[in-house]
């Protein structure tokens, strides 16, 4: 029986139809069928986001927004397409509220640098204690740079935010709160929405680290009254280098400009330079045109299927492989937040999280085994590495099955 073939769930979703969407899927790794669990480093892609990337590159290249022949015409179209693309799966209000980055960590270092061009010394920068390597250094080199101060919002042992001492953590002196949306290393879903409001009442801007949020959960930015969102498309099926930085229109207009170059310049004298508008005085140099195009199909294929839909199937398998997992002896869930997305990360008695991971590579189980750029969290719990496997809705349960006798296997070796 093929691990699609077995799929058995009580969710809506037709995962054994979704999965032949996937070339990838197909594979087999040592000889045993790919069970690929590392969805939360990367998404796999569907044909229709490889599809995208080969039609632009074969039909439709040329550089944007200079041109005014046909292919430069039309390659400018389906960017900015793609920009309004990215704009309905966040439910922003404003194509022009949409700044294609390289990803992520680009996201969070625009903000960093550009808003932190009014941050000074005495300010104070509010993160967590769950937070992403790439949602810790800007804020550090900001603080570096300015005088300011980087203080950090407490969890509790499952791996939830403290409310509480957040709330007492917001002042006067606070310029900025930065939190993760889902934490990559605890799977914890984070209350943002409260924790914004909460910012709000004392005029503070929140950008969400929004790279565990936005392939996992339905992600509306008006909702949750965010200032800033910032999310990866190689995690939203889309390629890598290509992310976007959402910004309230009046947030980015009043922020000066994060890079020099082509693009994000009205006029240029050697005197002085006028900016061009939003979003544009922040993509300076050419795009990946190509990267957006791709992201887009993406993101058409996520709310094809719908993100609630999404949400819910993964939620169940998640419960499902936290009962499968319970009973491994030795075996301590590291996350065991009330509101977690699709992680599940762990460590074994006396088994280092590296030995596990090529144990149950070998198995044909792609898990991740480290620090997860979350060295913080690690420390917290006391662990040099957790493993974790974390999962997109085209995993299955037979796919946890092979993970739990991978395990299996890992306590034979070490037995
Ligand atoms: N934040 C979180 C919570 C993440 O999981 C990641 C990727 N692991 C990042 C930020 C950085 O994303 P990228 O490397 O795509 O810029």
């Amino acid at each position: 029986m093929t691990l699609a073939g077995s799929v058995r769930t009580s969710s809506a979703l037709d995962v054994e139809r979704i999965r032949q969407d996937f070339p990838i899927l197909r594979q087999t790794v040592h000889g045993r069928p790919l069970v690929y669990l590392d969805n939360a480093a990367t998404s796999q892609k569907p044909q229709v986001v490889l599809d995208a990337l080969t039609r632009y590159y074969t039909e439709e290249n040329a550089n944007v927004h200079r041109g005014v022949h046909m292919l430069s015409e039309l390659a400018t179209r389906k960017y900015e397409a793609a920009r309004a693309t990215v704009r309905r799966f966040l439910h922003a209000a404003e194509d022009r509220e949409i700044v294609f980055v390289r990803g992520t960590t680009e996201a969070i270092n625009l903000v960093a640098c550009s808003l932190g061009a009014g941050v000074g010394a005495g300010d104070e920068i509010l993160i967590s204690a769950l937070e992403h390597h790439s949602n810790i250094v800007p804020w550090q080199l900001l603080c570096q740079r300015t005088g300011a101060r980087l203080r950090v919002a407490p969890m509790t042992r499952a791996g939830e935010l403290d409310l509480d001492a957040y709330q007492a953590m917001l002042s006067d002196a606070t310029r900025l709160v930065a939190l993760a949306h889902v934490s990559n290393a605890l799977g914890t879903i984070n209350p943002v929405q409260e924790m914004v409001a909460l910012a709000h009442r004392r005029d503070i801007p929140v950008l969400l680290d929004g790279a565990q949020g936005a392939p996992h959960l339905p992600v509306n930015v008006q909702a949750l009254d965010c200032d800033f969102y910032a999310f990866s498309g190689h995690k939203t099926l889309g390629p890598t280098g290509i992310g976007v930085l959402y910004g309230k229109a009046a947030r980015l207009e009043a922020m000066p400009p994060y890079q020099g170059g082509g693009d994000m310049i009205r006029t240029v004298t050697f005197e002085r330079t006028t900016f061009n508008d939003l979003p544009y005085k922040f993509e300076a140099g050419t795009p990946n045109i190509a990267g957006a195009i791709g992201l887009a199909a993406g993101l058409d294929y996520l709310q094809d299927i719908g993100m609630e839909r999404i949400e819910a199937y993964e939620a169940e398998l998640l419960d499902y492989a936290t009962g499968a997992l319970a009973g491994v002896p030795g075996l301590t869930i590291i996350g065991t937040a009330r509101q977690k997305a699709g992680v599940l990360a762990f460590v074994l008695d006396g088994i280092h999280a590296h030995d596990i991971g090529t144990i149950l590579d070998a198995e044909g189980v792609a898990v991740r085994a480290g620090h997860h750029c979350a060295m913080p969290v690690m420390q917290y719990y006391g662990v040099p590495a957790t493993v974790r496997a974390s999962f997109a809705f085209y995993n299955t349960r037979a796919e946890v099955d092979a993970l739990r006798s991978g395990l299996g296997k890992v306590l034979e070796v070490f037995a």
